[in-house]
């Protein structure tokens, strides 16, 4: 439960679901949380400190370990995720974190843990928050559920391009198989899978431009009492 307005973006990998989260929380001035960004954290501590993740126990010991905040960012506009306090925002993008985060998403003691944290933060005010369960299991009741989809080539031709900007080298051979592999893993786990809420508003961006979505989508948010 909120005291605020929810906002749910779910949507595939590479959708824009964080560019319109971002933009729609600065127009309205709620709180963005990056729920994505939450379980890559998680990852990249796994990672750095050779947790298996298939191993229960290992995952119940390293869990208390794990504080995951969001900070502005020092060196421009918006926020970078913080684990444990030291800025991970660069590490988190890695393909290294991409390739292992779906695996992580979908172990239920990881999910249960970080949605305590998601609904938390829902709880203390208005927001906009972006995933793949927002609208289905964090948040069912929120106030506007959004589904994003986009063609699967404009997906890869967008996060390629993302990447690239940010100097990392990967090919669109190794960003197609991440996406389509992510988007499978996150479809078909047990927990929490990947789909879209009954209510949700459906938007397909491939030829919208980001400013006509972000109108439309802030329209919708208005009609609901934001
Ligand atoms: O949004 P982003 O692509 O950064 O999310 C990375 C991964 O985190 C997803 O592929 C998915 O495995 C997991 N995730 C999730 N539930 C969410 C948000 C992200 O399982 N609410």
């Amino acid at each position: 439960m909120s005291t605020g307005i929810i906002i749910a973006i779910d949507g595939f990998s590479a959708c824009g679901k964080s560019t319109l989260a971002k933009s729609l929380a600065k127009e309205l001035n709620y709180t963005y949380i990056d729920t994505g960004a939450m379980y890559r954290a998680a990852t990249l501590y796994f990672l750095d400190n050779e947790i298996d993740w298939d191993n229960a126990d290992a995952v119940d010991g390293a869990l208390p370990q794990i504080r995951i905040s969001f900070r502005d960012n020092p060196n421009g506009p918006g926020q970078v995720t913080c684990l444990n306090e030291k800025d991970v925002e660069q590490d988190i993008r890695s393909m290294r974190v991409s390739q292992s985060v779906s695996p992580v998403a979908a172990v239920s003691a990881v999910r249960r843990f970080l949605v305590e944290q998601q609904q938390a933060f829902g709880a203390a005010g208005s927001c906009v928050l972006d995933g793949r369960d927002i609208g289905t299991v964090v948040f069912p009741d929120a106030d506007l559920k959004i589904f994003l989809t986009a063609d699967p080539q404009e997906r890869a031709r967008r996060r390629l391009a993302e990447l690239l900007a940010k100097g990392q080298a990967v090919g669109m051979q190794e960003v197609v198989e991440n996406l389509t592999e992510r988007d499978r893993i996150d479809s078909t786990r047990a927990d929490s899978p990947l789909r879209q809420a009954e209510d949700a508003v459906v938007i397909d961006n491939t030829v919208i431009t980001q400013e006509e979505q972000l109108a439309m989508v802030a329209a919708l948010a208005r009609m609901r009492g934001a």
